[in-house]
């Protein structure tokens, strides 16, 4: 048995894309080598990473063989469909691959943690290319080598993760010259497809934007990409998808939507602990009003949920002035305007709210790719209504508390009031349109909570 990794093949300008590299490198495989392709493995690594073109895929190819299949072979094959494809002429492209002789399930633990690291942190292409040579993988690197990290990587996936979806690629029969020329789909039978998929298959189109969220808008030749929790479900959907000629499909399992990349941020002493580049699930309470800035971005301060006053789960007891004064220390949390509706989501949130979140860290600020409300504020401080009149008090001077001029009555202090509020408790997401390759959706289950699917 034989596993290829392979990594950084393509450019943002000039098209071309791991997937459909890795597509080739199997069929070539397969035909030149007698081996088996058991599947191909879609691997999206830590999203913060600066040196990707777009969504930080990697691939492996799991082959099986007999004896006869000669190692080197599978080697050579590999690096010269990669010598031929990868666009190295975009110096930012670093095309990297690595051979491992063993089942895709026999990976080292060493290697198995290395792809977990890919996915939640920053390695060095040292470290990819000296863990290769200590597991005696062959490896090859273009440019500065760092496609290896990718490789290495891929190859380790399946010896970690443990949550697997499934992608149906559909690769356009167009010559390369058409690989950044819009593609022709015909956009009525993807909505259509994606109603009979869901919720099985997802992120196939955003209803409310009037999206197809398959349909790549980058050059290169993948003419839509269908995901979704069966193979079988995403086949059926990409089939009913009209448009193009499709000269090849290729079917992912992939660690897309399954959120790997989030790490446990109650590890952390303090919210302020989080660190750039990485991903948190964190918790704390909203201690600033939402603010809505230039462009249509939102903001607000999370603050470190404190002590026991977190563990009350009842909501009447949350109070907006009293919950502000428990936050030590804030972390940015943003919607920028990209995730379009979800930003309602953010701006209904009232100071004391108290939530999960999750997304990336960047620059200090993290980027929300979905939030969990666990207890709302149900009250605030406000002026006392009179109890005679029923109209509000007027304040009887500066601290003299409230009064009510015509009955004479008086409050010393301001009074709770019910508030009205228009989120539930439970889990909220960004949509479909600006939902990241590796986050989960909602629709996909196993959430702590009650769900609010976006679709
Ligand atoms: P596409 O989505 O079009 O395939 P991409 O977004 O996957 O492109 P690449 O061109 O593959 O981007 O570039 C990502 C580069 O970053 C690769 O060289 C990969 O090896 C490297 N890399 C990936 N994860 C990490 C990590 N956690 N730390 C350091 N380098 C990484």
């Amino acid at each position: 048995m034989t596993v290829v990794g392979l990594d950084d093949t393509d450019s943002r300008e000039r098209g071309m894309c791991t997937t459909y590299v890795a597509t080739e490198v199997a069929s070539r495989l397969a035909e030149r080598t007698g081996a088996t392709v058991q599947r191909l493995l879609l691997v999206r690594l830590n999203p913060a990473v600066e040196h990707k073109t777009r969504g930080n895929a990697a691939l492996a190819i799991h082959l099986g063989h007999d004896q006869e299949c000669d190692p080197e072979t599978v080697y050579d094959v590999a690096r010269t469909t990669l010598e031929d494809l990868a666009e190295t002429a975009d110096e930012r492209t670093n095309p990297g691959l690595v051979v491992a002789q063993h089942a895709p399930d026999e990976v080292p633990d060493d290697v198995s943690a290395f792809a977990l690291s890919a996915i939640r942190d920053h390695l060095s292409i040292d470290e990819a290319t000296t863990l290769a040579d200590d597991r005696d993988y062959r490896r090859w690197g273009a440019g500065n080598g760092r496609g290896q990290i990718g490789a290495l990587a891929a190859i380790g996936a399946w010896g970690t993760l443990e949550d697997w979806t499934w992608t149906h690629e559909c690769i356009a029969y167009r010559d390369p010259e058409r690989w950044g020329t819009p593609r022709t789909i015909d956009e009525e039978s993807v909505f259509a497809a994606a109603e009979v998929g869901y919720p099985t298959v997802w992120d196939t189109v955003d209803r409310v934007e009037g999206e197809t969220v398959c349909v790549p808008h980058t050059p290169g030749p993948i003419l839509h990409g269908i995901r979704g929790d069966d193979p079988e479900a995403v086949r059926t959907v990409s089939e009913a998808i009209g448009g193009e000629p499709v000269a090849r499909t290729q079917r992912f399992v992939t660690n897309q939507g399954t959120d790997v990349h989030l790490r446990d941020g109650s590890t952390l002493e303090s919210l302020s602990a989080a660190r750039d580049g990485r991903a948190y699930r964190l918790e704390g309470r909203v201690a600033s009003e939402p603010e809505t800035r230039r462009g249509g971005h939102v903001f607000f301060e999370l603050g470190d949920p404190i002590n026991g006053d977190d563990t009350d789960a009842s909501s009447t007891s949350g109070n907006a002035d009293a919950s502000s004064a428990n936050a030590t220390e804030t972390l940015t949390c943003a919607a920028f305007e990209p995730t379009k509706r979800f930003r309602d989501r953010v701006r209904a949130l009232r100071v004391g709210d108290r939530l999960t979140v999750c997304g990336e860290v960047a620059r200090g600020t993290l980027k929300l790719e979905k939030f969990a409300v666990r207890d709302l504020v149900e009250t605030e401080r406000g002026t006392p209504t009179c109890e005679s009149c029923d109209r509000r008090m007027k304040s009887a001077g500066r601290g003299q508390g409230y009064r009510c001029r015509d009955c004479g009555t008086t409050a010393a202090t301001k009074v709770d009031q019910p508030l009205e509020r228009d989120l539930e408790v439970g889990w909220y997401e960004v949509p479909p349109c600006a939902r990241r390759h590796v986050a989960k959706p909602l629709v996909r289950g196993g959430f702590d909570g009650p769900t609010h699917p976006e679709r």
